[in-house]
């Protein structure tokens, strides 16, 4: 059943197509600089990959050149006709308080994602792109949005809630709402199957280029440091995390426009701001090891940040089964790892050295740690290809 993974960026279309299971991509890539000077296509299927210059000017021409790629490419190519994708999986970053789970793309979906579009301007504008051009160019598959903020359906109004006046969060939708979800879902599953327990207590870190921390009870999200917008949380690589909102007021009094202050908290802060050398932890860190001493403390305010969310989180998942890391600095950096964890055995939380630097997906705890610590490399597009096999076959039966 050949089911398309679409993930819309703000300039770039990722994508994978899932066939016998959905689990192993048959084929993948990325196009990325639509609407830029030069833009590219990679895209591998089987162990055959190309990379090419590509005339693509918007999403359209993006996806008309996947569907190209993937019936016209290879030998064979992984489909003989595109007629044969049954479905299109689209990433919705936002989905309000209106959509809980995934579902059927129909007009009315279409219509309430972009009603959603001033809490998301940078992303729910292009994966409705993505949306209308698998409509045009696919119209036999059958499209489901998987949205980044389902998950966090289950967290209960005190999480939610920030103390506002109460009118904000009524006329303006200010609230928490957390993102990577699907991450942080997939994290949960999977957690649950190495654990051998269908409702773990969790606490998941998905520390990539964006980075969040998730509280699990139970299998269910109860808390997020992810806020009404992906700034809050977290150092990531160029936005700024939790800062004190008076900030705002002061560098708004300073003359400051605000078109400068949200560009510092979301383009010119983290990882960047603080080393002033690169958004890109593996560059960072290199840097820190180097001796640079803004490149250190960019390292060590990341780790810092990271302890503070799971100290809160664990004590709101207490016992807690597991502590999971994900995310491409997550996955990769045994560095990271040690410095967010270390100096945590009375919480119940040791470290084993070896299994720390190993690869892949494993646990990376002593055999004497009460709290389980794994490592498992994330797959948003599995998830959502689940989810879309699953809608697709509901309609067809
Ligand atoms: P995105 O959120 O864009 O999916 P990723 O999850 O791929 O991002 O994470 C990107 C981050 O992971 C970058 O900061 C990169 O430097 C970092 N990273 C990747 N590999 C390593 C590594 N081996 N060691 C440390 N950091 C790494």
């Amino acid at each position: 059943m050949p089911v398309l993974v679409i993930n819309c960026g703000s300039s770039s279309i990722k994508y994978k197509l899932y066939g016998r299971t959905m689990e192993d991509p048959l084929a993948g890539g990325i196009i990325e600089g639509i609407g830029g000077e030069r833009p590219r296509h990679l895209h591998a299927a089987g162990d055959q990959e190309f990379e090419a210059e590509i005339e693509v000017g918007d999403y359209r021409q993006g996806v008309a050149a996947i569907v190209k790629a993937l019936a016209g490419w290879g030998s064979p190519p992984p489909i003989g006709d595109p007629a044969e994708i049954v479905g299109v999986g689209h990433r919705v970053v936002h989905g309000g308080d209106r959509f809980s789970e995934s579902v059927v793309i129909d007009r009315s979906v279409i219509a309430e994602v972009e009603s959603l579009s001033t809490l998301a301007p940078l992303h729910n504008p292009a994966n409705l792109a993505g949306v209308r051009a698998a409509r045009e160019l696919l119209p036999r598959a059958v499209g489901v949005a998987v949205f980044d903020t389902a998950f966090f359906s289950t967290l209960p109004p005190h999480a939610y809630r920030y103390a506002v006046p109460e009118r904000w969060w009524r006329d303006f939708g200010v609230r928490r709402y957390g993102f990577h979800g699907i991450s942080h879902r997939y994290l949960t599953e999977r957690a649950a199957r190495l654990l051998e327990h269908p409702r773990p207590n969790l606490v998941t870190l998905h520390l990539g280029a964006g980075a969040s921390a998730c509280a699990i009870r139970e299998g269910k999200a109860v808390d997020t440091s992810m806020g009404m917008t992906p700034l809050e949380g977290l150092v990531m690589g160029t936005r700024s995390g939790d800062v004190d909102p008076a900030v705002v007021f002061h560098l708004m009094e300073a003359g400051l426009p605000a078109s400068e202050i949200r560009r510092g908290l979301q383009r010119e802060g983290g990882l960047l701001g603080l080393s002033g050398i690169s958004p890109d932890f593996r560059r960072v860190a290199d840097h820190a090891r180097a001796g640079d001493p803004s490149a250190a403390l960019a390292v060590e305010t990341f780790a810092h940040r990271v302890r503070r969310y799971l100290g809160a989180f664990l004590v709101q998942v207490a016992p807690c089964d597991g502590v999971v890391f994900s995310g491409g600095i997550g996955e990769n950096s045994h560095e990271v790892r040690h410095l967010i964890l270390s100096g945590l055995e009375t919480l119940g939380l040791v470290v084993d050295p070896a299994r720390n630097r190993a690869e892949g997906e494993r646990r990376i705890s002593a055999e004497v740690s009460s709290v389980d610590i794994l490592v498992i490399p994330t797959d948003e597009e599995s998830l959502i290809a689940r989810d879309t096999a699953r809608l697709v076959n509901e309609r067809m039966s």
